[in-house]
């Protein structure tokens, strides 16, 4: 694959320019780019640079407002409920934190809802700053039929990811973040970049035929992670940032999607907690540290996030290698 070597400073303005371009204001498109930066910075491609066709689609098609301004709104002492009107979801994010934040260690716990957001990103990016203010914070979102439930034939539920996030007290938080499918949507479109076949068990194409092909399963659908209970979990990510929100599951967003290939309109649920609130002030940091250190005992182990930060090292040192056919893509844009 050929490969431009890039600054991160570059890439987040790159990012920024090319959605100033396609419609967002400043605001909008520095709190895209800041996540797509991030993205690059930790090796995790499928939600960088290469997203940015998408962002433009859904600007140029009207379907996302790149100048929405989100508003707050507290519907209980621990519930602060945020409307992105429209916008892109990493702004209606950045907002909100801190709002988050400070109800989670006022009342020990607190959850954020979003509503009226377009989420493409990875959540990571928005549970690791949650954690580094010292909470325990966990994040899940829907998306547009990709995954089959359990049992049944067609596509139901997104590939709704979980996201989960401990802080530590040295180095940074431990963050776990993974789709309910087998593989992410955004890797399946990578493999299909690059022309990879997928390992078996990961979809199956439009007739529900398993298939390796990365463009047929594409067409056709993910199956959901360990069959019966990943099938659960992408149940209750529905529920969680649709149900109980009052936003749309998957397939109600999509049967409102424009089909522009950008993200639809929906909902994220977040939730904080207070580890010096919940009974064991002065010891849960070390306690924890307990249980990773008897994972990391053990050969063939590692800490979720730690390919992330070994990549993170690396990159503000020596820049991304970006892929030339995305950079023509955002060129030709
Ligand atoms: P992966 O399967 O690549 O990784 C899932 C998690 O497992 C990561 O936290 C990863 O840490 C960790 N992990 C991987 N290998 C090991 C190991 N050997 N030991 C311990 N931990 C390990 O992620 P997915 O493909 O499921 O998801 C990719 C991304 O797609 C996520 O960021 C998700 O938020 C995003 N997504 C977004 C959607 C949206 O609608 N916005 C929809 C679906 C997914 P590490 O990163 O360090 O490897």
């Amino acid at each position: 694959m050929s490969t431009t070597q890039m600054s991160l400073e570059d890439i987040h303005a790159l990012a920024k320019n090319t959605l100033m371009t396609q419609g967002c204001d400043a605001e909008n498109a520095s709190a895209v780019a800041d996540i797509i930066t991030k993205a690059e910075g930790d090796g995790c491609h499928s939600h960088g640079l290469m997203r940015l066709a998408g962002y433009a689609a859904t600007l140029k098609s009207g379907k996302v407002n790149g100048k929405a301004r989100p508003t707050i709104t507290k519907l209980a002492p621990a519930v602060v409920q945020v409307n992105g009107h429209n916008g892109l979801a990493p702004l209606a994010l950045a907002q909100g934190r801190s709002h988050l934040i400070d109800a989670a260690k006022t009342c020990g716990i607190a959850a954020m809802p979003l509503i009226g957001i377009h989420h493409f990103a990875a959540l990571w990016t928005e549970v690791e700053p949650v954690a580094e203010e010292g909470l325990v914070a966990f994040a899940c979102t829907s998306y547009k039929p990709a995954v089959i439930p359990a049992g049944g034939n067609k596509a139901l539920y997104g590939t709704n990811p979980i996201c989960f996030g401990w802080p530590r007290k040295d180095g940074p938080p431990m963050v776990f973040d993974q789709a309910s499918s087998v593989m992410a949507r955004g890797e399946v479109m990578l493999a299909a970049r690059e022309g990879h076949a997928l390992p078996e068990g990961v979809g199956v194409d439009e007739d529900g035929s398993p298939s390796t092909d990365p463009n047929a399963v594409l067409k056709g659908a993910l199956l959901a992670f360990g069959g019966y209970k990943g099938s659960s979990i992408a149940m209750m990510v529905e529920l969680l940032a649709g149900g109980l929100i009052g936003e749309s599951f998957s397939f109600e967003a999509a049967a409102r999607d424009n089909g522009d290939g950008g993200p639809p309109q929906g909902g994220e649920f977040m939730l904080a907690m207070d580890p010096s609130l919940f009974g064991d002030a002065a010891g849960w940091a070390d306690h924890a540290e307990k249980l990773f250190d008897k994972i990391k005992e053990q050969d063939g182990t590692r800490l979720p996030g730690a390919r992330r930060h070994s990549n993170r090292n690396e990159t503000s040192r020596s820049g991304v290698a970006v892929s030339n056919i995305v950079l023509d893509k955002i060129s030709a844009l």
